[in-house]
C-alpha cells in the first residue's frame, strides 16, 4: 500500500518507497563526501560499503563479483553495451554483426544498441514474437565476430521470462563474447542467483525494490576490464567517476536488506495476489486477454487487452478511483505509441492501446485487492457503456 489511499498496481514502474527506507535514511541525508579522509566522510564512506554488502547478500555474489552504483538501470545497460566497444576490444571495421540483443528489450538497451550501429558497429535485433529468446535464436544470432549479447531477465510489460541459463551457454557455445543480463526485473522477484551462470554483468535499479529513483548497480565481475562510461574522478574502483549518491545508494541498501530477509514470502505474496486479481478478471470481466505467460513469468505482472476499451481512459478512471496501473502505450510527443513490446508479440495498435499492465507489491492486503478488481470491474463496464 502507498501512503495515502492509492493502491499501486504499477510496481514495475516503481515500487514506492519502503518505510523502512524512509526510517532509515536519515543519518544518511547528514553525510559528506565519501572519498574524503576526513571523519564526516569516512562515515558516508561505510554507509555506501554497508549498502554495498546488503545488495551483494541479496543478489547471493561472491568475492568474484563487483557491484558499481549508478544513476539507475539505464545508465548501467548504457555502460555494459558500450563498455566492449568503447575499450577498442571490438573494431567496427568489417560489416560483421558485432553485438545481439532482442526486439523486446527495454528502451535502454535498444537505444545504446542503436547508437552502435550509428558509431559504425552493425548488430543483430531478434525477433521475439513469443515475448522472449530463446537459445536456438541465439545460436543463429551469434558468431565468432560478436562481441556482446545482451538479453533482459523477465519483461516489464508483459512478464515474460528469458530461459537464461539456455541462452546463456547457447552464446557462450559461440562466442566468448560480453554477456551483459538487464536484470531490473529481476530484483525481489526470483531467488535464483544470476552469477550462478557464466554472464559478465547484470543491471538492477533500486526504485524497482522500494529505494528511491535515480539509482541503480551495475553488477560485473572482479576480473572485468569494463571500461568506463563517466570518466572524471576514481569513485566506484575507476568504474564510474561522480561523487556517489549516498543517502540513494543507502536506501538501495536498506531496500535489499528488507526484500532479502523475506524473498520466498514476498514471492509467495506476489504470486498470490496476481491469481486473485486474474480469477477476479476471468470470472468478472467479459471480452478480456491475458498477454503474460499463464501460471509463470514475473510473479506479479499481468498484461491485458480489455476488447472495446482505451486504456488511457481506464488509467484514468481507476487512478480517481485511487488504483494505479499502467497503459500498454506511452505518450511521446502527445501522440499515444503502441509499446514495442506488444506489437512484437502480435498485438494491433488498437489492441495495444487497449492494454493494460498491472504489476503488484508484495504486501497488498486481501481489502485492498478486493477494492482494487471492484475498481476494474466497475472502470470496464462504464468505459463500454460510452
Ligand atoms: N530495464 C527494465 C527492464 C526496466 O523495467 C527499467 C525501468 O522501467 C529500466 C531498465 C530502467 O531503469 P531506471 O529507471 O533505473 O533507469
Amino acid at each position: 500500500m502507498l501512503s495515502g489511499a492509492a493502491i499501486n498496481l504499477d510496481a514495475n514502474a516503481s515500487y514506492g518507497v519502503l518505510p523502512e527506507v524512509i526510517e532509515g535514511i536519515h543519518e544518511a541525508l547528514r553525510t559528506l563526501n565519501p572519498s574524503s579522509i576526513h571523519g564526516g566522510g569516512q562515515r558516508a564512506r561505510a554507509m555506501v560499503e554497508l549498502a554495498r554488502d546488503r545488495l551483494a547478500g541479496l543478489l547471493g555474489l561472491s568475492k568474484s563479483e563487483r557491484i558499481i552504483f549508478t544513476s539507475g538501470a539505464t545508465e548501467a545497460n548504457t555502460s555494459a553495451i558500450l563498455a566492449p566497444f568503447l575499450s577498442g576490444q571490438a573494431k567496427g571495421s568489417d560489416s560483421s554483426p558485432c553485438w545481439v540483443t532482442s526486439a523486446v528489450e527495454h528502451h535502454s538497451v535498444l537505444e545504446p544498441c542503436r547508437r552502435l550501429g550509428r558509431l559504425g558497429y552493425p548488430g543483430v535485433v531478434i525477433p521475439a514474437p513469443t515475448g522472449f529468446v530463446g537459445p536456438e535464436q541465439i545460436e543463429e544470432a551469434v558468431t565468432t565476430a560478436t562481441r556482446l549479447v545482451t538479453v533482459m531477465y523477465g519483461n516489464n510489460e508483459t512478464g515474460h521470462r528469458t530461459p537464461l541459463a539456455e541462452v546463456v551457454a547457447a552464446a557462450r557455445l559461440k562466442s566468448d563474447c560480453s554477456i551483459h543480463i538487464d536484470a531490473v526485473q529481476h530484483l525481489g522477484k526470483s531467488t535464483e542467483r544470476l552469477f550462478d551462470e557464466p554472464i559478465d554483468s547484470a543491471s538492477f535499479s533500486a526504485h524497482k525494490i522500494g529505494g528511491l529513483t535515480g539509482v541503480g548497480a551495475l553488477v560485473v565481475r572482479s576480473d572485468s576490464q569494463l571500461e568506463p562510461l563517466l570518466v572524471g574522478g576514481a569513485q566506484e574502483l575507476r568504474y564510474r567517476a561522480g561523487t556517489e549518491n549516498v543517502a540513494g545508494i543507502v536506501a538501495f541498501g536498506i531496500a535489499a536488506d528488507v526484500v532479502r530477509k523475506d524473498l520466498h514470502g514476498r514471492i509467495e505474496r506476489m504470486w498470490a495476489a496476481r491469481r486473485f486479481i486474474e480469477d477476479a478478471i476471468r470470472h468478472r470481466i467479459s471480452d478480456h486477454r491475458f498477454n503474460h505467460p499463464l501460471g509463470e513469468g514475473l510473479p506479479n505482472t499481468l498484461s491485458v487487452t480489455f476488447g472495446g476499451l482505451r486504456a488511457d481512459d481506464l488509467i484514468v478512471a481507476l487512478d480517481l478511483a485511487g488504483v494505479l496501473v499502467s497503459a500498454g502505450a506511452a505518450c511521446a510527443s502527445g501522440k499515444p505509441e503502441s509499446s514495442h513490446v506488444l506489437k512484437e508479440i502480435g498485438l494491433s495498435d488498437a489492441d495495444a492501446q487497449a492494454t493494460v499492465r498491472i504489476s503488484v507489491r508484495a504486501d497488498h492486503t486481501p481489502t485492498e485487492l478486493e477494492r482494487a478488481v471492484e475498481a476494474l470491474t466497475r472502470a470496464v463496464e462504464l468505459g463500454r457503456t460510452r
